[in-house]
Parts: structure tokens; C-alpha cells; sequence
């Protein structure tokens, strides 16, 4: 039956706005551009989403994972959605096959050997209570800015978490619109054991935000809340979430971490996990790149030096310290090429990204030019990197 426009069913994927979390995960991950966001929503384009399902597996929420069935000429439109406090109520039809056309993309798994982590047990509208413990501030106090380290006290076995997962934080009150604030994701910067091998104390870090990327001034409604708690303080928390930037529990496993500014907090919690269980890792060492504007604004900058040689070997680059080049993370990568190749070339070698959003095309343009020098081609092998769960970003 070849029907008018309005007798074709299709099946319209949609994002959920009560458990969508705005991590822009799926906006960044579609291949196509059809994903978008306002203040408020992120919402799918109908005419230009392939059902590549790329999108599906990164979100952690499963916001992204809403469908409706309806005629093609009343398909849902971006307006709709942008304006949307919650999904339409499903409609009775049977969903027709959507077409899955594939997409290569390069969104890495979590390592085979990862442990099974757990997601969404307290998704958006149904928090865990929690309380905070401890706050204590973990760059200098001349730095640029605040980042403190917030202890929360979790019941242990209600949200468990793994190395390089997140809890989600709302802030109380409502937006100038009246809704509730946007949920903010922390990584996890304490070990799967607890802060200290406490069970239940959780660490995240957070950075007091009054100004915007762009240098601009910006009230961080979510980070001044945090940064401003005080201990003994209730909370809500939701999670935990991701399932990809975990890492690998294989005894030959080897990390390169690679983070800038509180971006270092899920690398944080991989090698505090390493190192309370140096056996049971192999012992091998792991490689930081660390970077920040200065020593000053570097988070744990002093719990770094005082790791041991043989279990961390660490390599600073800082951005803006007077009377010195400008450094970066990739130009420590850069000068550190054999060894980074080596380890691109050995298939026990685990690489993670996290920080500004920018570094990322800072970092694959020293690992093209580490590449280059060594007869490879990064783009030949970062897709093969990506496939074997051994190439993590996680970047804002
Ligand atoms: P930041 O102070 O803004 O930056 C840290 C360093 O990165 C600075 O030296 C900065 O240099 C440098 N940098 C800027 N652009 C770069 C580029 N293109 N390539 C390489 N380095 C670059 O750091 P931050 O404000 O703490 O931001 C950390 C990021 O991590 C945020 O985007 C945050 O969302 C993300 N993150 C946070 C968590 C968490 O749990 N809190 C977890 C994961 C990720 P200049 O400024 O001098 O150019």
C-alpha cells in the first residue's frame, strides 16, 4: 500500500526532557547533526536522524532511547520539543521497523575487562539522599580559582560506582523559568572502595564557576551551591552513570591519562584504585599528563608528587606561568613521542581523555604528529584503538 503522507506510520526518536541530564553526550555523538539543544531541551531533527543509533548506547541516562509512533505529517517538530516538560503519552500503534542504517562512529566501549558498573539506580526525578561529610579545597589558595574536593557520605551498596563513572547533582530552587535547575554531572575521583578505602565516602570535584569560558562573568548555580555546602549538609543525588570511560581490570593493563583542570578527577580515582591494589594491577606504572594555568591551580597537585615513581609517572604542563612558553598537554605528549607510541603500538595500553571539550583536538593532532614521526597514520589507528575499548574521551 503506497499511502498518503498521512497513512505512513513512522517510528519518531525522541529524548526524554525529565531524565535527559544535557550532558550533550548525543548532540556530540550523532554523525549526522541531527540532535540540538536550547537552555532548556535537546531534541531530535525527524528529517535528518538516519537511525545510525549511535546516540543509544553513550547516553546514561537512556533519555535518548524514547520513541513514538505516529503519521509522518505529524511527526513532532524541533518547536514541539524544545517547549516539551516531559514526553507525549505513548500512542497505541504498533512501531513500524525503523531503518538502521550503519554508521561508523568512534565511540569506544568500555574495555572487555572492565568490571559490569551499575547506571541509572537514582535516574533524574529520584534521587538518594546523601550528606556531605567533608569539603576541602585542592588547588592553592593563590590560584585562579576554587576547586574543592567534596566528600559525600552514600550508602555504599544502594549506589555503587566504578573508576571513571558519575553521580549527578541538581541544585535546589528553581530557574528563572520556574523549572528546576539542570542536573550537573561530577566524576567519581575516589576509588570503587571509598575515599581512603572509606566504603560509602565519595569523592567529586568541583570548581566555583563565575566566569564563562569566553572569561566573561557567570554565576554557576550548581558549583557555587556545591562550593558554598556545608558539612553535615544534605543532598540528592542521582546515578551513578557511564558505561564506557572505565577501566580495564586486566593485570597487563597499562593507563595513559591524560587530563586538564578538574577533568583530572576520574583519572584521580583510576589511580587511587591502582594504587591500593598495586598486585592485583600487575604494578605496572601509569603515565599522567597533567595540565592546568599553573602548579597553584592544579587540583591534588601535592597528593601527585608524593605518589610513588614506580606507580605514577607524571608529566605537568602548565599554560601560564609567567616569563615561560606556554604548555600544554599535548606538547608533553609530543616530547614524550616514543613512549607514547610505544604504548599506542602495545595492546595492553589503555588511553583516557578528560577535560576542556578543546584539548581533544589538541591531543589527536600530537598523537597524529607522534604518529607521523614514527611511519604510522593516526587516522588508520584511532579507529582501531576506539573498536578495542583503548581510546576513552570524556571532555565538556
Ligand atoms: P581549566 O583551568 O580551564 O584548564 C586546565 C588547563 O587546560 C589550562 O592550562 C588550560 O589552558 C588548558 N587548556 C585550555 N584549552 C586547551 C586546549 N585546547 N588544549 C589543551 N589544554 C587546554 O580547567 P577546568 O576549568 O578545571 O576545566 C576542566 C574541564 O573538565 C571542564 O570542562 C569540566 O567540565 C571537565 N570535567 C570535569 C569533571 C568533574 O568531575 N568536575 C569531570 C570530567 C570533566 P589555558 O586556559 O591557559 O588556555
Amino acid at each position: 500500500m503506497s499511502g498518503s503522507p498521512a497513512a505512513v506510520l513512522i517510528r519518531q526518536h525522541l529524548i526524554d526532557p525529565e531524565t535527559c541530564i544535557r550532558c550533550n553526550t548525543c548532540e556530540e555523538t550523532c554523525p549526522v547533526g541531527a540532535i540540538s539543544h536550547d537552555r532548556h531541551n535537546y531534541v531530535v531533527n525527524v528529517d535528518v536522524c538516519e537511525w545510525c543509533q549511535a546516540c543509544i548506547e553513550p547516553c546514561p541516562t537512556g533519555a535518548i532511547d524514547n520513541y513514538r509512533v505516529l503519521g509522518r505529517d505529524q511527526a513532532y517538530g524541533l518547536t514541539q520539543q524544545l517547549a516539551w516538560d516531559a514526553l507525549p503519552a505513548p500512542t497505541a500503534a504498533v512501531a513500524p521497523q525503523a531503518p538502521v542504517p550503519h554508521h561508523d562512529h568512534l565511540v569506544a566501549p568500555a574495555p572487555a575487562s572492565a568490571a559490569v558498573p551499575a547506571v541509572n539506580l537514582f535516574p533524574p526525578g529520584h534521587p538518594l539522599p546523601a550528606s556531605l561529610l567533608d569539603r576541602r579545597r585542592i588547588n592553592a589558595a593563590n590560584a585562579e580559582s576554587e576547586v574543592w574536593q567534596l566528600l559525600l557520605a552514600l550508602p555504599a551498596d544502594a549506589f555503587p560506582l566504578l573508576e571513571g563513572q558519575s553521580l549527578g547533582i541538581v541544585a535546589p530552587g528553581l530557574d528563572g523559568e520556574g523549572r528546576p535547575h539542570a542536573m550537573r554531572l561530577y566524576s567519581v575521583a575516589s576509588a570503587r572502595d571509598g575515599e581512603d578505602g572509606q566504603p560509602g565516602q565519595v569523592a567529586i570535584a568541583v570548581k566555583r564557576v563565575t566566569h564563562s569560558h569566553e572569561g566573561k562573568p557567570a554565576h554557576g548555580i550548581c558549583s557555587n551551591y556545591l562550593c558554598d555546602l556545608a558539612p553535615g549538609a544534605a543532598l540528592a543525588v542521582h546515578g551513578p552513570f557511564g558505561q564506557r570511560f572505565l577501566m580495564p581490570e586486566d593485570a597487563a593493563s597499562r593507563l595513559v591519562l591524560i587530563g586538564t583542570g578538574t577533568g583530572l578527577a576520574p583519572l584521580r580515582a583510576m589511580i587511587e584504585r591502582r594504587s591500593r591494589h598495586p598486585q592485583r594491577y600487575g604494578g605496572a606504572p601509569m603515565v599522567l599528563f597533567a595540565g592546568a594555568r599553573s602548579a597553584a591551580d592544579l587540583p591534588w597537585l601535592n597528593e601527585l608528587l608524593r605518589r610513588p615513581a614506580g606507580l605514577l609517572r607524571t608529566h605537568f604542563a602548565f599554560s601560564r606561568v609567567a616569563g615561560q612558553p606556554r604548555q600544554y598537554v599535548q606538547d608533553r605528549l609530543l616530547e614524550e613521542h616514543a613512549a607514547i607510541y610505544a604504548a599506542l603500538c602495545a595492546p595492553t595500553s589503555y588511553f583516557y581523555l578528560c577535560g576542556r571539550k578543546g584539548m581533544e583536538a589538541g591531543v589527536h593532532a600530537a598523537l597524529a604528529e607522534i604518529c607521523r614521526r614514527h611511519g604510522d597514520d593516526w587516522a588508520a589507528r584511532l579507529p582501531e584503538l576506539a573498536a578495542a575499548g583503548r581510546f576513552h574521551s570524556e571532555t565538556y
